[in-house]
């Protein structure tokens, strides 16, 4: 069974008004295959009803039955799942000026993807490009498309008012974003912080698919969470939880965009890393990242860091292990705090750089609670951007999904 997010609640409440259609329908999406009795207790609908309803989804073409083999040589289990590609969703993530547009089935499976940039950085030219762009990334697809939009956006996000109340990133205060991509696409549109959307792609069909309760975080240029406790996400009051990139890990430590000092993420996301490495190499330490062709210290990479600590240079090594080591104490708190069974790192550092996954997990290992950090294991993210994307169609889903648009 796949991971609900905080779909449960507001599925059950949609399909008391939608009919059984789209409660079988639901079910089978976020929970994935699974036999006719599963389906009878998960839904409450009565044995009857469920037989009669799968007959009719069976007929329509959205969903098929799968015979499983019993090892133990017993009668064959049939299972029912959603048909794959028979209907496409959208979803679109913001990272710096461009926005990653993904298609997808209702299993996850990617379609189509695309890419398109806008100028100057203002919420009315990133919705004015998302918006141009959806008709012709349409046309490519040649499916059924259901008419609703995901997007996850950095920043701290109402998700319920579709409401981005501040993201220091983009540099954009109380932006009623949602309402603005609706009234210009005329579909309903659910907005979701960035690292919630791609934490959620990881929880349903990605590295966390298996746990209950996990973490997913992602280390760029920010860092940033999804909490999935017990498969469902952790919103918190305004939206917030999860912003582990803003929690002092330093009492006196570097001035934070936010107002605070000390924040995890001034000490070990990618600028962090560049930063420190620019000021050692201004004081003279030897590294081979001077002897990189048309070397620029001002333009000097996170990437280009975790690959010299990678080749064992010494001075990119100390610099990520600095960083790692600020990020294991962050995980030990996590650890401790919600005793996760699975952390999943996403974002380019995870994916740069072993070495500083293997300083965070170690860290992290030597300042939990032994018991607790022995039973949770850390995975490296299966998607990138696309996952934001996928993440964000997924929730507008959870809360707009109905069997009206299957049938038409
Ligand atoms: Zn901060």
């Amino acid at each position: 069974m796949n991971c609900e997010g905080d779909a449960l609640e507001t599925i059950r409440k949609v399909w008391d008004q939608k009919g059984s259609k789209t409660a079988i329908l639901q079910m089978l999406r976020v929970h994935g295959p699974m036999s006719r009795i599963e389906l009878t207790q998960l839904t409450d609908l009565s044995r009857a009803t469920i037989s009669v309803t799968i007959n009719e989804l069976i007929e329509l073409g959205l969903v098929h039955e799968t015979v499983l083999r019993q090892s133990t040589g017993g009668r064959p289990a049939t299972n029912l799942e959603l048909v794959p590609y028979s209907h496409i969703i959208l979803g679109a993530d913001l990272n710096h000026q461009t926005w990653t547009l993904g298609a997808f089935d209702l299993l996850g499976n990617t379609v189509e993807k695309g890419r398109v940039s806008f100028s100057p950085l203002t919420p009315e030219a990133a919705v004015q490009a998302l918006v141009d762009e959806i008709p012709n990334f349409v046309k490519k697809i040649d499916k059924s498309i259901i008419p609703i939009l995901g997007i996850g956006i950095p920043g701290l996000v109402d998700t319920h008012n579709g409401l981005l109340r501040s993201s220091a990133v983009m540099g954009w205060m109380h932006v009623d974003i949602g309402a603005m991509v609706e009234k210009a696409l005329g579909w309903p549109t659910v907005v979701l912080n960035r690292s919630r959307a791609r934490g959620l792609s990881e929880c349903r069909y990605g590295a966390g698919k298996v746990y209950r309760h996990m973490i997913y975080i992602g280390i760029d240029s920010g860092i940033g969470a999804g909490i999935y406790v017990n498969r469902e996400l952790i919103h918190g009051a305004l939206g917030g939880a999860g912003e582990i990139g803003h929690t002092t890990v330093v009492a006196d430590g570097p001035l934070c965009p936010c107002g605070n000092s000390g924040c995890l993420q001034m000490l070990s996301a990618a600028p962090a890393m560049e930063l420190e490495a620019r000021r050692l190499l201004r004081l003279g330490a030897s590294s081979s990242l001077h002897q990189q062709p048309d070397f620029d210290l001002q333009m000097l990479q996170a990437e280009d860091i975790c690959r010299a600590a990678e080749d064992g240079d010494e001075l990119a090594g100390q610099v990520v292990n600095n960083a790692a080591t600020y990020f294991g104490i962050t995980m030990a708190n996590l650890v401790n705090l919600l005793n996760p069974e699975a952390i999943i790192l996403g974002g380019t550092i995870p994916k740069d750089s072993p070495a500083y996954v293997q300083t965070a997990v170690k860290v992290m290992k030597q300042r939990a609670m032994s018991q607790l950090s022995a039973a949770t294991v850390v995975h490296i993210g299966e998607f990138k951007e696309i996952g934001g994307a996928l993440g964000a169609a997924n929730m507008a889903l959870d809360r707009h999904m109905s069997f009206s648009y299957f049938s038409s």
